[in-house]
């Protein structure tokens, strides 16, 4: 009967494996939670063996998550697409926003982050595979739109974050995560200093470590389906 104590401790012991195979310095990937459509319940269950990262993808649903677990020490990330009106309430209560994906939402999230929090981590979300109906930034548009964060008060551009196009076929998903990386190294190359790859979910783990990811997100593979 897997539990979640369970998952993690297989997430966490494969993470190890991965970072051994591809010759990543130990403890360099960590293991974002993604808790959305789950419970208080679990994400308390995954809080007692030591999670402390988690992430939500709708601010409705977050807030009240948000609020139960106050007491807690927990580090959330907002990865869901941004909307317009909800950007102060996400740059209040998020520690970082993976999911930016152009510059009003950056210069929004930038006005609204209270004075007294310290800065808002972002990421730039990625549109790598320049899918028409996804969200994300198209490659020839990131180096602009990261040099204009740069320039934002209260925010810290950490990294980027992809979604790329599913796939099962290793090397696909290998050469997706790669050019994600490659456009990473070419942001450091241009004088940003970034910390931070978000790639990788249950599917393409492997494949990810390969390529470079610094944080994969894993929800279902934890919690177990979605409510
Ligand atoms: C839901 C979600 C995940 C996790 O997906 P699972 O299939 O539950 O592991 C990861 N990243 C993003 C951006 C998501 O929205």
């Amino acid at each position: 009967m897997p539990t979640i104590k369970n998952n993690l401790f297989f997430l966490r012991n494969k993470i190890n494996e991965l970072e051994t195979k591809y010759s990543r310095t130990p403890g360099s990937v960590k293991l974002l939670a993604v808790s959305k459509n789950q419970s208080v319940a679990k994400i308390k269950e995954a809080i007692a063996c030591g999670q402390t990262v988690f992430g939500e993808s709708y601010w409705q649903e977050a807030s009240s998550k948000i609020d139960a677990l106050k007491e807690e020490k927990i580090e959330w990330h907002f990865i869901g697409s941004i909307q317009r009106n909800k950007t102060k309430h996400i740059a209040e209560n998020f520690n970082w926003v993976q999911s930016v994906d152009n510059i009003l939402i950056a210069k929004r999230l930038s006005e609204q982050r209270s004075n007294t929090l310290g800065h808002l981590n972002i990421c730039l979300q990625v549109n790598i595979g320049e899918e028409k109906t996804k969200s994300g930034i198209l490659p020839e548009e990131l180096l602009v739109t990261a040099k204009q964060c740069a320039g934002l008060p209260r925010i810290t551009l950490r990294g980027l974050m992809s979604i790329p196009k599913p796939t099962s076929d290793f090397f696909e998903q290998r050469k997706q995560f790669h050019l994600l990386k490659e456009l990473y190294d070419s942001l450091c190359n241009n004088g940003f200093s970034l910390d931070t790859l978000s790639m990788g979910m249950s599917d393409d783990i492997e494949a990810s470590i390969a390529e470079g990811s610094t944080l994969v997100r894993i929800g279902t593979a934890i919690f177990g389906e979605r409510a």
